[in-house]
């Protein structure tokens, strides 16, 4: 009998399946485990700011329901999701320039479980799919498990460039976007390249894969619209509670064609039969009572002004160098940095994490599909969970490290 290893020298080794073998600790997870630590001033994290979580309103919300409506929120439900909550996010979609009606929307348990769903419901192994270079970790995680062939759309200093998309995207099962204040980058494509991007979905036949968490932090002007405003019958949305409520609600859904639609709550159901009633209902009640208008401009403000201390650090203390250069996004969470090629962004974070004041971050070779190693000299950084005099302090610190790379 063969025994495992890692647990103790009596357990045979569980046959598991190839996408099931664990990889073992990733050289980012060991980035991250040493960006943890309690000293570490943390640019690293994707977690929304705790400041702006509304706990009134929820608290209000869940006595609410427990007291109106107890017995149906302890119980199974429908795997569609409630039709309340449903009724209020189409209504937002509208107000947007998306008609849309309840019918139209999937609850789902966060957009996490969203992008697992698009990854069993197209992905064969070895199935073409199109992300952007970079893009969302999380989602390349969730679709590398299906095993596709991931072909790069190209991107410039205003984000994915459809211009440049040509015959490798055809026959593509669909491309993975985020329009609007990207993760990694923070950027947002135009209306120009939203309509340019419709166009190749179009001529090349694939489908889009719109992840949009971040479309209601902006800070100044409202993003131009969904790319289901450009492309209706190809474009399915995907949203989430997380970044504008509660990331612990595990809350998302997803806008689509019936077709879409229909087979994701198939799929969905053999998955977890419905996401939790009781979540469902108390966003449902806290969105009726106006939360949206009431709490979503605060948590604007809080980030607003949280970028701002991060930019003006950058502009004051980062070394002036053409090959030096930063995303000014104008809504979300990240900002992306770009430092001379040869110089290892990863081996910046280990000196800044050695220094007095050591800095966490994410280096940017996580977020590529094909190559990363060729993208070792850029990263991530998140500025809303930190004070802002940490984040001056961080900045000065990365500064300083930089220096002695140059
Ligand atoms: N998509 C993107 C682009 C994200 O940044 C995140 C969260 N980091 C998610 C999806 C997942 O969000 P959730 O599952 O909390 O809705």
């Amino acid at each position: 009998m063969t025994t495992c290893k890692t647990c103790c020298s009596s357990t045979p080794v569980p046959h598991f399946s190839k996408a099931g073998t664990p990889k073992g600790d990733s050289f980012i997870q060991q980035i991250l485990a040493l960006a943890a630590r309690p000293d570490v001033i943390s640019f690293g994290g994707g977690l929304p700011s705790p400041e702006g979580f509304p706990l009134a309103e929820v608290k209000a919300a869940a006595d609410y329901v427990i007291d109106t409506d107890g017995k149906r929120a302890l119980q199974y439900s429908s795997l569609k999701g409630d039709p309340a909550l449903r009724a209020i996010i189409a209504e937002r979609e509208t107000a947007r320039g998306c008609p849309t009606t309840a019918d139209d929307v999937q609850i789902v348990s966060g957009s996490q479980q969203a992008l697992d769903l698009m990854a069993r419901l197209f992905i064969d192994p070895g199935s073409k799919i199109l992300v952007e270079s970079p893009t969302y970790l999380g989602a390349l995680q969730a679709f590398m498990l299906c095993g596709p062939e991931c072909v790069e759309i190209p991107t410039d200093a205003f984000g994915m460039n459809p211009d440049l998309m040509g015959e490798e995207c055809r026959g593509a099962r669909f491309a993975y976007v985020m329009p609007t204040f990207q993760n990694p980058t923070g950027l947002t494509i135009s209306v120009e390249r939203r309509k340019k991007l419709a166009e190749k979905a179009r001529e090349y036949d694939f489908w889009l894969v719109e992840d949009n968490p971040y479309g209601e932090l902006y800070y100044g002007d409202e993003p131009p619209a969904s790319m289901r405003a450009f492309c209706p019958e190809r474009t399915i949305t995907l949203g989430t509670m997380s970044k504008v409520l509660a990331p612990g609600f595990r809350l998302g859904y997803i806008i689509a064609p019936k077709s879409v639609l229909d087979a994701a709550a198939e799929m969905k159901q053999a998955m977890d039969l419905h996401t939790a009633t009781y979540t469902q209902l108390v966003t449902a009640r806290v969105l009726s009572q106006g939360l949206f208008e009431e709490h979503l401009p605060k948590v604007r403000d809080i980030y607003r002004s949280q970028a701002k201390v991060m930019l003006d650090a950058l502009d004051e203390y980062m070394p002036k160098h053409p090959e030096i250069t930063w995303t000014r996004p104008e809504g979300g969470m990240f900002i992306w940095l770009t430092f001379p090629k040869g110089v290892d962004a990863s081996e910046v974070m280990k000196k800044t994490l050695a220094s007095d004041v050591p800095v966490g971050f994410v280096p940017g070779e996580a977020f590529y599909a094909n190559n990363p190693k060729d993208h070792v000299n850029t990263c991530r950084f998140s500025f809303v969970t930190v004070p802002a005099e940490k984040i001056v302090a961080g900045v000065k610190s990365v500064a300083e490290a930089l220096k002695t790379f140059l």
